[in-house]
């Protein structure tokens, strides 16, 4: 048993710090928003994940997960400070590293004894080094610490799964007792671990994330050259993927990528490319196709209804992908107030997303379920792949709406299908 204090309860900090206590440690989870900590202490939790509610009631009756505000408290015996705030978008695509920066401070001013800094969060190369500068110029008296880059590959949707069984754990720190220290806590995972220097060890985590994108990105501009070519980007993917070099995965076509980590982190790294006088020329495309991906949805609206002011189109599926309720960069916003700028009345219905949807797009009518959406319509875009929206009943909805359009954003139906119910149906690369 180790104690650990985690600091940011968000997706990576709540799943990590819920984690490591279900494997026996002893966690503090500590964040600077009271009000999240205190629905945490009574049993809420701040986002949705699967199965994490339960993990979590399980990990505080057994005396293994608490959470707190106080710094000094969750630090007095801990072994391991883990690192896991936000670094959003900042000005001109640089990574925002004030919450880091406040994290690292905090950290100086209360320890005590000697610890290991772990940073979860994905930082810019070189954080970890600065991190390092922040807490030995705001320590009171030198108390030895270590900093550690551990960065977090957990899928929203999937995180506990993607926590508990990594495809690797990378580790960057010159110091090997350290990078020992922190291999040990992750032994039980069962995954290959990586151990380099920090800076490595921070790019390792953009270059991932910048490669998943570029795939996405790839293939949604293979998608609009099938369209335009007659061939469906659906069996192109599934005859791709078998190929090993290739693999399966990251290879759907739709409406891009979006959430809180791919957008900002590969403006993140083109941001440091170009900083160092470096042309990021795939990653600044890559961000194109991405861009693209959203405002054609629109026009494909805009091709089925026409005019589009005064129309009512329904949004299926708020949340950035399915089985999360994150919105952060979602298409839907964009598709959303893209749809309002030319006049049309948006609405939408998701399943889990509905309180954020409201907070972040008051102008959006929120409806009670995906028929309540179509009721009137004069077109419905799916976009989020939720399975609920896989077997509605488009026999009722094609009555339920004005004029059956519907634009598939996640190809989740099959196109022969929709025209035989009557539907002037437009996927994504379904040539
Ligand atoms: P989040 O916004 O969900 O949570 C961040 C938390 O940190 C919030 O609860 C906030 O109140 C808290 N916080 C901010 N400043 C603080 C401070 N000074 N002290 C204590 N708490 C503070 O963020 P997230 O999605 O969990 O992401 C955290 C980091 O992990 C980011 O760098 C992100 O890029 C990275 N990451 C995220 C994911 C993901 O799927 N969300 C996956 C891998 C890596």
């Amino acid at each position: 048993m180790k104690t650990i204090c985690v600091i940011g309860v968000g997706y990576v900090g709540l799943v990590t710090g819920t984690c490591f206590a279900d494997l026996g440690n002893k966690v503090t989870a500590l964040d600077i928003n009271e009000e999240r900590i205190a629905n945490l202490r009574r049993g809420i939790l701040p986002i949705y994940e699967s199965g994490l509610e339960e993990m979590v009631k399980r990990n505080v009756a057994a005396g293994r997960l608490t959470f707190t505000t106080d710094y000094c408290e969750a630090l007095r015996d801990a072994e391991f400070a883990f690192i896991a705030v936000g670094t959003p978008e900042g000005v001109d695509g640089e990574a925002d590293l004030q919450y880091v920066r406040a994290a690292a401070e905090a950290i100086a001013e209360c320890i005590t004894k000697p610890i290991i800094i772990v940073n979860k969060s994905t930082v810019p190369v070189g954080t970890g080094d600065w991190v390092a500068d922040i807490v030995r110029a705001k320590q009171s008296q030198p108390v030895p610490f270590s900093v550690v880059s551990c960065p977090e590959f957990l899928r929203e949707g999937s995180a506990l799964q993607d926590f508990m069984n990594p495809a690797r754990t990378v580790l960057g720190s010159l110091d090997k007792e350290a990078a020992n220290k922190v291999a040990e806590l992750h032994l039980p995972l069962r995954a290959p671990i990586v151990v380099t220097d920090l800076r490595t060890a921070e790019m390792i985590k953009y270059a991932s994330n910048a490669f998943l994108a570029t795939k996405i990105s790839f293939i949604n501009e293979i998608a609009n050259i099938c369209e335009a070519l007659g061939a469906d980007v659906k069996e192109v993917a599934a005859g791709m993927g078998y190929d090993p070099r290739i693999g399966k995965q990251f290879l759907d076509a739709g409406l891009g990528y979006g959430g809180s980590c791919f957008p900002k982190d590969v403006k993140a790294l083109a941001y440091m490319a170009n900083v160092q006088g470096r042309h990021p020329q795939l990653l600044q495309t890559v961000m194109e196709i991405n861009n693209y991906q959203r405002r054609l949805a629109v026009i494909k609206v805009r091709q089925l209804v026409g005019n589009l002011n005064g129309k009512i189109v329904g949004l299926l599926g708020l949340a950035f992908k399915a089985n999360t309720d994150d919105m952060r960069d979602a298409p839907a916003l964009s598709i959303a107030r893209a749809l309002q700028l030319e006049g049309a009345q948006v609405r939408g219905y998701d399943p889990v997303s509905m309180n954020h949807a409201r907070r972040l797009m008051p102008a959006l009518q929120l409806c009670e379920d995906a028929y309540a959406v179509a009721t009137g319509a004069h077109a419905l875009v799916i976009c989020t792949e939720w399975n609920e929206f896989k077997q509605l009943d488009f026999e009722r909805i094609k009555g339920l709406m004005k004029t059956p359009n519907l634009v598939d954003g996640r190809n989740l139906y099959d196109p022969a299908w929709m025209q035989r119910l009557g539907f002037n149906y437009c996927g994504v690369g379904r040539g």
